[in-house]
């Protein structure tokens, strides 16, 4: 029987982060997925790490975005008939989230968590040899109507109040920074201080790498073993079993499949997204991720070429792609920017793990000694990998954690 201080339930960014910081401050680790480090969501993701954003992302409140989302014309949304029953009690309450009020709330409470995402990314890329991925270039966000760019004015003022920074950008001034860019929009802003990863995959394999660097393991297993054995959290490897004091649940969009069973209820859902890779035409260059905001997509230049991603689908995690929003972006893409063909084969299909007040769960599990939640980082999974793994490794280890964690803990639920 092999024994470790703590087992970390998968080897996303999240799983991966909190692996490292436990290593780093001593402890021995075994990082379990079943497959390998940052193949599932953290790999197809938009690569923005977005710390220097004001609202976490919500669910429309404008009757007219209502009404397009119901009858699937919104771009920036997309569901399944069959979904919708199961999947509606949580929108309720993602809808109660999304008043103007309880989003200043949600984005106070993630600030400390926020602000200082790009420097504990930096700190692991360091240490981990892996700079060479990081840009700090900031990314734009496009609005092709005035009332677009409008709707943003409320954040623009909370965003200064909370030290966001983001310069409004006219087309020329848009065009100076993105010349290959068609002006197909009317306003931009630039957020100079989110940066991206060109190669989001490469980065959690880099911070995977490092933790076995400095001792810890990467062993392939199934998460839905873990059970009590002799005191101890036991868990089923390829290596045979592994027992540990304490064991992590960060398995992104499937950590309902540890949680519910062990009895603890909470509102989880995923917002699912697609991703298509497309070579740029001729000379065109892509230098920051752009936002069509009117338009609900990314283009964001990946070392495999500009990636486009779309925004949310409200369907079963395992159920069928149906990547209806990518159809509908790439004509509006191609107008935007002069794309060529796609590079992939079939676009790429991921969850984004959510709760429904925008707050991920960071924490312990208040009935089970040693079991501890790092999970539901929704759109900013990337983002706060690192941070929120720093964060549950203080806790962990009984040092002061440098934020309040109290918004994140799992008893908000009830
Ligand atoms: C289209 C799209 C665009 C996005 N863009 C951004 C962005 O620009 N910036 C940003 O910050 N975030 C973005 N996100 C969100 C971000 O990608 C996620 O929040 C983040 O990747 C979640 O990381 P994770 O480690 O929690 O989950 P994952 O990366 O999914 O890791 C969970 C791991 O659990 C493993 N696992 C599952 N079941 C088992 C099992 N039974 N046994 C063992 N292992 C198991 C999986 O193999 C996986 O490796 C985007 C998401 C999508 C879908």
């Amino acid at each position: 029987m092999a024994r470790t201080d703590a087992i970390v339930l998968g080897a996303g960014i999240v799983g991966t982060s909190v692996a490292l910081h436990l290593v780093k401050r001593g402890l021995s680790v075994a990082l379990v997925d079943k497959r390998g480090p940052g193949e599932e969501t953290s790999y197809g993701n938009t690569g923005v790490i977005v710390g220097a954003s004001v609202f976490p992302t919500a669910f429309p409140r404008s009757l007219k975005k209502l009404i397009q989302v119901a009858l699937k014309r919104a771009p920036e949304a997309n569901y399944h008939w069959r979904d919708l029953i199961r999947v509606a009690p949580w929108l309720v309450s993602y809808f109660n989230f999304s008043t103007p009020e309880k989003l200043k709330d949600s984005a106070v409470k993630l600030r400390p968590l926020m602000s200082r995402s790009v420097a504990e990314h930096k700190a692991l890329l360091e240490e981990s040899g892996a700079m060479k991925y990081l840009r700090e270039t900031g990314w734009i966000t496009l609005y092709r109507s005035d009332a677009a760019f409008e709707a943003m004015k409320p954040q623009l003022e909370f965003g200064a109040q909370i030290g966001v920074a983001a310069q409004p950008l006219d087309t020329q001034g848009t065009l100076a920074l993105e010349p290959s860019l068609n002006p197909v929009f009317r306003h931009a802003l630039m957020w100079p201080d989110v940066a991206s990863l060109s190669n989001p995959l490469m980065v959690t394999r880099a911070y995977a790498a490092r933790l076995a660097a400095l001792g810890g393991v990467v062993i392939k297993g199934d998460a839905r073993s873990l059970h009590r054995a002799d005191g101890k959290w036991r868990v089923d490897t390829d290596s045979g079993a592994i027992d540990a004091e304490n064991a992590v649940v960060a398995l992104g969009p499937w950590s309902d499949l540890v949680f519910g069973p062990l009895g603890y209820s909470m509102p989880f859902a995923v917002k699912r997204g697609y991703h298509l890779h497309l070579a740029a035409l001729g000379n065109a260059v892509l230098h920051h991720p752009v936002l069509d905001a009117d338009q609900g997509f990314v283009l964001a230049p990946m070392s495999r070429g500009i990636r486009l991603t779309t925004g949310v689908e409200f369907a079963g995690r395992d159920a069928p792609a149906t990547p209806i929003q990518v159809e509908r972006a790439l004509p509006k893409a191609h107008k935007l920017f002069p794309l060529g063909e796609p590079v992939d084969a079939r676009p790429w299909k991921g969850a984004r793990p959510c709760l429904p007040d925008m707050l991920p769960v960071i924490g312990k599990a208040p009935r089970h000694p040693g079991l501890w939640f790092d999970f539901g980082h929704q759109h900013h999974g990337l983002t706060l990998g690192p941070v929120s793994g720093r964060l549950l490794a203080e806790m962990m280890t009984g040092e002061k954690p440098f934020a309040d964690p109290s918004p994140f803990a799992v008893e908000r639920f009830g």
